[in-house]
């Protein structure tokens, strides 16, 4: 397993999440963004935003998710 935080995945907090997988790890931050989102968080509106924002832009998307992914892969198994 291996564990990052919401800000890590763009998100706007100090939650951690861990997974075995870098899909499995950002479909739980995706997650955490979406109740995040319905309670109204601030701060995590503003990081939705910025990421609708990148998603405008594939390539920009693709590249952001590259260096994710190449981030959750240089971490060390917990
Ligand atoms: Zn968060």
């Amino acid at each position: 397993m291996k564990t990052m935080t919401c800000k890590q995945l763009g998100g706007a907090c100090d939650k951690t999440f861990s997974a075995n997988s870098f899909d499995e790890i950002s479909d739980k931050s995706k997650q955490h963004g979406m109740e995040m989102f319905q309670k109204g968080d601030k701060d995590h509106l503003k990081a939705i935003n910025e990421m609708m924002t990148l998603m405008q832009n594939p390539e920009a998307m693709k590249e952001w998710f590259d260096n994710k992914r190449k981030v959750f892969e240089s971490l060390p198994e917990d």
